[in-house]
């Protein structure tokens, strides 16, 4: 028997692959593997249906994430793929995994998380699965949501002259993140010294704490603006233009002066030695939305809050692109774009 590794193939090659096997049978079964979210056709209305699993070690490490933090994190993280596809979250399922090292009072407070999640975002918890864990503390959700079938809005929408937008600013999760990593590390090293975090409120807040964009999405209710194309931005914008293109059949134009990070995020990748653009697109675990307009709608976007124009759709031939601050052009790679 020939044994491949799953390295080889990478995650997205590996879902490619289940997708390719994978046969529909139901009608109503309108979008499936490959989206923020899958879509099923309820004739009146669509449900859309979107699942996530975080596994300790993995995706949170409990030396310094607070479980009431993680619960109301597995929460937004799947309501953001729900957002993502202009559609409202209404039910989640919990699922869980516990290990030994985990204790009734440990999961009243990640429940307390959930419940706390449950509230902002105006969604019920109808259910989930218990089981005992030999790996470490497994929380998976699934979020159910619904939309009128004309305002979903999917990842293969977009077009050649389309304006490429994010909401909010990237790269802040990821460098929150590199600030508990470091402080973990000074802290198993010299348990007497108190970590240092009063200074990086704001990025540790994005890591442990962020929020979906529900408020996008109403304000792109109100104004009556429906984009080309949207996800959300949880492996880093690279990975997610790649994404864009590669179903929309376009390339992209970046501006690198265009991209939003916030003050406390550049200041805290240049005491790193890292490249605050290279933060903002590979970092990832942003949950902004990325999505494009048609240039028709350019004034409605324009003045909306937190959201800002970073780039235009461009045809398939002209690649991936990033336009640097020092006048270069730079294909932007799938892990991000580095300086030389
Ligand atoms: P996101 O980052 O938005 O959560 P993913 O990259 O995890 O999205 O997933 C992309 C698509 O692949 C989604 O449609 C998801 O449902 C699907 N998918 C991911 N893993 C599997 C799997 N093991 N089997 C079937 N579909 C999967
Ligand atoms: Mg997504």
């Amino acid at each position: 028997m020939k044994r491949t590794e799953i390295s080889t193939l990478g995650e997205f090659g590996l879902i490619d692959r289940i997708a390719e096997k994978n046969t529909l049978r139901q009608a109503s079964t309108l979008k499936s593997i490959g989206d923020d979210a899958a879509v099923i056709d309820n004739s009146d209305c669509m449900t859309v249906v979107s699942t996530d699993l975080l596994m300790e070690g993995i995706h949170f490490d409990l030396a310094y994430t607070p479980l009431r933090h993680l619960g109301y994190k597995a929460v937004v993280v799947n309501v953001s793929d729900i957002y993502a596809m202009n559609a409202v979250p209404k039910q989640i399922t919990v699922s869980i995994g516990i290990s030994n090292r985990i204790s009734v009072e440990a999961i009243d407070e990640l429940y307390e998380g959930i419940f706390q999640a449950c509230k902002f975002y105006n969604v019920d918890l109808v259910g989930g699965d218990t089981t005992s864990s030999m790996s470490g503390l497994v929380i998976s959700v699934t979020a159910i949501g619904q939309a009128a079938a004309e305002k979903l809005v999917y990842r293969n929408g977009a077009s050649v002259g389309d304006i490429i937008c994010v909401t909010g600013d990237l790269g802040a999760a990821y460098l929150g993140l590199q600030i508990l990593i470091r402080e973990k590390q000074i802290w198993q090293q010299h348990p007497d010294i108190q970590p240092e975090l009063g200074e990086s409120t704001y990025l540790i807040e994005k890591i442990l704490k962020p929020e979906a964009r529900k408020d996008m999405i109403e304000l792109f209710a109100n104004a009556g603006l429906r984009p080309t194309s949207m996800m959300d931005i949880s492996d880093g914008l690279a990975s997610e233009l790649h994404h864009i293109c590669k179903q929309s059949g376009v390339g992209v134009y970046i501006e690198e002066a265009q991209v939003p990070i916030h003050a406390d995020a550049k200041m805290t990748a240049i005491n790193f030695g890292l490249d605050p653009i290279t933060c903002a697109l590979s970092g990832g675990e942003d949950y902004e939305l990325l999505f494009t307009v048609s240039p028709s709608d350019l004034e409605k976007v324009r003045y909306m809050p937190d959201i800002y124009i970073i780039g235009e759709i461009t045809d398939k031939a002209d690649g991936i692109k990033l336009h640097t601050e020092g006048g270069k052009i730079h294909p932007i790679t799938a892990q991000g774009w580095v300086h030389f």
